[in-house]
């Protein structure tokens, strides 16, 4: 009998999903640099209120988010799964990926339907983001550097 490993635990596909939809939160409450939706109507004060407006400047937010995501997963599919030994690890990873995904992608549908549940995920996405964004330097892309880099080790050695 082989001994358990920690990352067997998140071999199940609806585990994965699951952290990777909490570590979405989690993330988004350290402070962090992100490029701007242009396409996005800010309100500071009632940030409940806030849209994404579909017109011409969306096309070209949307495009940044697709090669972001594009980007996003192969990086991920290279690190995580070269020399992967254990069967069933991409359908973990894509559902991994799916679930921390999945957070910015309700606020889209939050901002088109305002209806129960994306309601409440809504008002949790702003309570979790109140540290607020932080320009790109100093700070932001150093940190958020090293924070992958942390993540990649750590993975790499409860594997
Ligand atoms: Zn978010």
């Amino acid at each position: 009998m082989s001994e358990r490993r920690p990352a067997e635990f998140f071999l199940n596909p609806y585990v994965a999903f699951a952290a990777g939809f909490a570590s979405h939160f989690i993330t988004d409450a350290i402070p962090h640099w992100g490029y701007g939706l242009k396409s996005r109507l800010k309100n500071e004060k009632e940030p409940l209120k806030e849209d994404i407006v579909l017109n011409r400047e969306f096309i070209g937010d949307l495009t940044r988010i697709v090669l972001d995501f594009l980007f996003g997963i192969f990086a991920a599919i290279f690190i995580f799964q070269g020399g992967n030994e254990f069967a069933g690890a991409s359908a973990s990873l894509l559902a991994g990926m799916a679930g921390g995904l999945l957070p910015d992608f309700l606020q889209f549908l939050y901002f088109k339907i305002r209806r129960e549940p994306f309601i409440s995920l809504q008002k949790l996405h702003i309570y979790v983001h109140q540290a607020g964004d932080i320009p790109a330097l100093p700070y932001g892309m150093p940190s958020q550097i090293i924070i992958i880099i942390a993540a990649v080790i750590i993975s790499k050695v409860i594997h």
